[in-house]
């Protein structure tokens, strides 16, 4: 099912839509993450998926840019790894 970017408290959004961090002055971001709506297993797993660290703030699908419901509008992509079991 086709949805638009959103905020992580949308009723509907991509399953990886986890909201902004915030890095410090050495570019450092700690980060505790909860989601009720992410899973390991099934439909909504991110086992396999990607994660990426974008370089701007996402506007949560709300910003009215051309790409505000496809990525927030976030910009570059800075880092990414894929997510797997131990
Ligand atoms: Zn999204």
């Amino acid at each position: 099912m086709a949805v638009n970017h959103g905020a992580p408290e949308d009723k509907t959004r991509h399953i990886g839509d986890l909201g902004n961090i915030i890095a410090d002055s050495t570019g450092t971001a700690t980060i505790k993450i909860k989601d009720t709506t992410i899973e390991l297993e099934g439909d909504n797993s991110i086992i396999g998926r990607a994660v990426v660290v974008h370089a701007g703030e996402d506007d949560l699908g709300k910003g009215g840019h051309s790409d505000s419901l496809t990525t927030g509008h976030a910009g570059g992509r800075l880092a990414c790894g894929v997510i797997g079991h131990m």
